[in-house]
């Protein structure tokens, strides 16, 4: 059987989320080609939209809460890794307040154009970013 065929074998696509059947390591779907096994949502995109970019992610979008089962291109977009630090950071804070802290130490709200994500994931506040920028000119000019 061709591997597309064996993909949508798996595949159940009976609600708006199609959902992946087979195999999965923390809930996402893996299917092997080859000697090679993939996270199933990036071969549903392959399939459907063709090659992901060097260095790209496959995120999730569904439409009623993310479901890393689910392998409909219509629920996929492509991210950075960056994107995708910041898209689980912004989820993570909406689904558990607890998570994540809303304010820096200096009390500055992490909105989404304050916070700066690393390709780590880490965040950190752009507004004390800039006061510390403005410390370190201030002192280099010796004032
Ligand atoms: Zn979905
Ligand atoms: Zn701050």
């Amino acid at each position: 059987m061709p591997h597309t065929a064996r993909f949508w074998n798996k595949v159940d696509k009976s609600g708006a989320c199609w959902l992946w059947t087979a195999s999965a390591r923390k809930g996402y779907g893996h299917f092997r080609v080859g000697a090679r096994s993939k996270g199933s949502h990036r071969v549903s995109w392959e399939l459907e939209r063709g090659p992901i970019p060097e260095g790209l992610h496959v995120l999730h979008n569904c439409p009623g809460g993310d479901n890393r089962a689910c392998v409909n291109p219509d629920h996929l977009w492509l991210g950075t890794n960056a994107d995708n630090m910041a898209d689980k950071v912004a989820k993570g804070r909406h689904t558990n307040q607890n998570t994540y802290k809303t304010h820096c130490k200096r009390g500055h709200e992490f909105t989404p154009e304050n916070t700066h994500t690393t390709s780590e994931g880490w965040r950190y506040c752009r507004e004390c970013k800039k006061l510390t920028n403005q410390q370190q000119r201030r002192s280099k000019n010796g004032k």
